[in-house]
């Protein structure tokens, strides 16, 4: 059964956040510095109440299950709630679901221990820490059976070593959840551990922060970090040793269609910016939106978004059925590919219809441009997604006739006169 309604009762919230986000919190993002450190005191003043608010809606932490303090709304009803909060950079940390805190709760609420879910994970769901997600290596980065950090078992700790490249937020992190080699005598689907490390455990450093774009250093929040004989209590093993790429899959599973979802936002600003363009500024020849061009630009933004949309909702639909990322991973391969693309070519249609004005940075084109590129880097490069894509597709198809396959005209005729004479002589049987 086929349904594109949402249910009254929920429309009423998403109206509630829509008017809530653009009055109450992209204010924010204009005057507020980084929303993952925790220390900004007037930032703590002025979300804390706003965080209050989305409490008592029952919208706070909805990527969550009831009994981790979430709504439990499933993947399509956070779909239509994302779609708001990714116009604000401050609104998912006021809803409670900012990456890659959300992320980490997630894979924490399912494979920590009751200690580490007390320690670690209830005070990032309460919104008083940040967290970081360690997992990328300078030199293996799209690629984990290439990673080389290790941890080796010493008495009652592991023990860690190795570099990670691109640990977002780790300056703000209260903890790391790194993934790592324990076993290389195995496969490395079979080998890798993820271990929780607080910010301050002796031997783990930031050896730099790097920023995405044209981000000045004090704005850079991507680590190049360093784990130096960095010692953790065997209580710090998140999940099964040997568990990590099963854990990492359901942590990216979610993660990948979460970006989907805030991406459509942005989409969207960009594309009403175009449609306000469009007539607000007049040339010689009339106003913009009177020329085909500029309607060629509008009519191509609004189905790729509207394209976009539907292939992720319908994604986020298959996710609540299955209730298994595996048992998806072809459809959002489809959704991470799609995003990157549908996201730069609207952008940089506004962009340029907004000339010199669209490339300055007095408007939020250029970071928009970088944040696209970004989507197809982040969380996998997209030709690796589309390899999983292709490869699902092929996976059941059995081979045709291999001279001339099974589309060939001629042979399909001769099987059609074939099976049709035999159906006569059965006719003309059945009458006689
Ligand atoms: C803004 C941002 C935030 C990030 N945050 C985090 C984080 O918090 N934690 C974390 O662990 N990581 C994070 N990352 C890292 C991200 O996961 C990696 O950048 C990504 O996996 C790609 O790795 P790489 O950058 O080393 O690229 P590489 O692996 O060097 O790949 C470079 C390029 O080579 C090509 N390529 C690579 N492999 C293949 C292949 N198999 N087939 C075809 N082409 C290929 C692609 O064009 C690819 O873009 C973040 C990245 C960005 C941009």
């Amino acid at each position: 059964m086929w349904d594109f309604e949402t249910d009254p009762a929920y429309q009423e919230q998403l109206a509630w956040v829509d008017e809530f986000v653009r009055t109450e919190v992209e204010p924010l993002d204009l005057v507020l510095g980084d929303p993952y450190d925790k220390s900004d005191e007037r930032a703590r003043r002025l979300v804390r109440p706003l965080q209050q608010q989305v409490r008592d809606r029952g919208l706070w932490a909805a990527h969550l299950e009831p009994e981790l303090g979430g709504q439990g709304y499933g993947q399509v009803r956070l779909a239509l709630l994302n779609e708001l909060l990714g116009r604000s950079r401050w609104a998912p940390s006021v809803f409670g679901c900012q990456a890659p805190d959300s992320g980490n709760a997630e894979i924490l609420a399912r494979f920590g221990t009751p200690e580490q879910r007390s320690r670690f994970l209830q005070p990032l769901l309460d919104g008083e820490i940040s967290s970081c997600y360690s997992m990328t290596e300078p030199l293996a980065g799209a690629d984990p059976t290439l990673f080389t950090t290790r941890a080796v078992r010493d008495g009652d700790d592991w023990v860690i070593d190795g570099e990670k490249w691109f640990s977002s937020n780790a300056r703000h992190a209260a903890f790391m959840i790194v993934m790592v080699v324990t076993n290389p005598e195995v496969d490395p689907h079979h080998g890798m551990s993820m271990f929780i490390v607080p910010a301050a455990t002796p031997g783990l450093e930031i050896v730099r922060d790097a920023g995405v774009g044209t981000e000045s250093p004090e704005h850079s929040s991507h680590a190049y970090l360093r784990y130096d004989g960095v010692r953790v209590p065997a209580d710090h093993l998140l999940g099964d040793e040997g568990a990590a790429f099963a854990i990492a899959q359901t942590r990216l599973g979610g993660g990948r269609i979460h970006h989907g979802m805030r991406t459509i936002a942005q989409m969207r600003r960009a594309f009403d910016l175009m449609l306000e363009r469009a007539v607000s500024r007049t040339t010689r020849s009339g106003r913009l939106a009177d020329m085909q061009s500029t309607q060629d630009k509008i009519a191509e933004s609004w189905i790729d978004i509207e394209q976009f949309r539907l292939l992720l909702l319908r994604t986020a639909w298959l996710i609540d059925r299955h209730q298994d990322y595996r048992a998806v991973r072809k459809d959002i391969a489809a959704v991470k590919v799609a995003m990157p693309r549908v996201y730069r070519d609207v952008v940089q249609r506004s962009m340029q219809l907004h000339g010199a004005l669209g490339i300055s940075n007095e408007m939020p084109f250029a970071a928009m441009m970088v944040d696209a590129q970004v989507m197809a880097i982040a969380d996998g490069p997209t030709e690796v997604h589309r390899q999983t894509l292709a490869r699902q597709l092929l996976r059941d198809v059995a081979p045709g006739e291999p001279r001339f396959g099974s589309g060939h005209l001629p042979t399909r005729t001769e099987a059609a006169r074939a099976h049709i004479a035999a159906r006569l002589e059965r006719d003309i049987a059945a009458f006689q």
